[in-house]
């Protein structure tokens, strides 16, 4: 029985990582989603909103936990008994960067195997990043990310929020 972690920023969740995490959960006997929390980022949404945002997106999933972590996640897998350490990827370029940080991982922690699984074609072209660029322009994003996370990029366009 395997428990694997998946981390991310998820800044903030989309319906790429949803995708991963449900299928994920048919293949591990549980799925650790680690919110990571890097002193050095800029994040749009802090750590307790996307832990909430994550707890809530996958409350209907029992074998999956939300957890948050500022070391190194190949301690935090020890720590928590995973063996894998799961990571999505998109494109050749996110394997080119992926499979660097699998090598730095597997360095610090030989025992964790890094898991890549390859993106459902229709969530490819789903990144962060451009998700909240497009957002903020008042860009339909419902299609990218759930109702939660939609609502809550509305309102920091119309300069409600209230994030760092
Ligand atoms: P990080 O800052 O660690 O890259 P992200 O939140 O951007 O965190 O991504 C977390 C994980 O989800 C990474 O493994 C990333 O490759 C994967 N991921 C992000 N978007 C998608 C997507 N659309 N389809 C599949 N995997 C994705």
């Amino acid at each position: 029985m395997v428990k694997a972690v998946f981390p991310g920023s998820f800044d903030p969740p989309t319906y790429g990582h949803l995708n991963i995490i449900e299928r994920a959960r048919t293949i591990f006997e549980r799925v650790l989603v680690v919110v990571a929390v890097n002193r050095d980022k800029r994040y749009l949404f802090d750590a307790d909103e996307r832990m909430a945002f994550m707890q809530e997106l996958v409350a209907p999933w029992p074998n999956v936990e939300v957890h948050r972590c500022d070391t190194l996640i190949v301690d935090f897998a020890r720590e928590h008994a995973c063996r894998v350490l799961l990571r999505g990827v998109r494109s050749v370029q996110d394997f080119s960067y992926e499979f660097e940080l699998s090598i730095l991982n597997k360095g610090v922690g030989p025992e964790i195997e890094t898991v890549f699984m390859p993106t459902d074609q229709k969530f490819f072209v789903l990144r962060s990043s451009a998700i909240k660029e497009l957002a903020s322009f008042g860009g339909d994003v419902s299609a990218m990310v759930p109702p939660v996370v939609a609502k809550a990029l509305e309102r920091f366009r119309e300069g409600s929020y209230s994030s760092s």
